[in-house]
């Protein structure tokens, strides 16, 4: 088995990674590539109707079967 080094195992920590474009649930997401905003929702992303640009979910995505979804 392969051992990273210590700087390749550190957990990501998001308040360091900069600025990122998600979908936020609950949220009017507008397309960062056409400025639509009709989305095709999967279960980890989310993916404009018109150009397919595709975002992460900003609560990491995964949705219960149980619970329906509200957009
Ligand atoms: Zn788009």
């Amino acid at each position: 088995m392969r051992v990273l080094p210590a700087e390749h195992t550190r957990a990501i920590e998001p308040g360091l990674m900069g600025y990122r474009i998600m979908y936020h649930r609950e949220e009017a997401n507008h397309c960062p590539g056409c400025g639509n905003s009709n989305w095709h929702i999967g279960r980890l992303s989310a993916q404009c109707a018109f150009c397919d640009t595709s975002l992460p979910f900003a609560d990491g995505g995964i949705i219960s079967m149980a619970s329906p979804l509200h957009i």
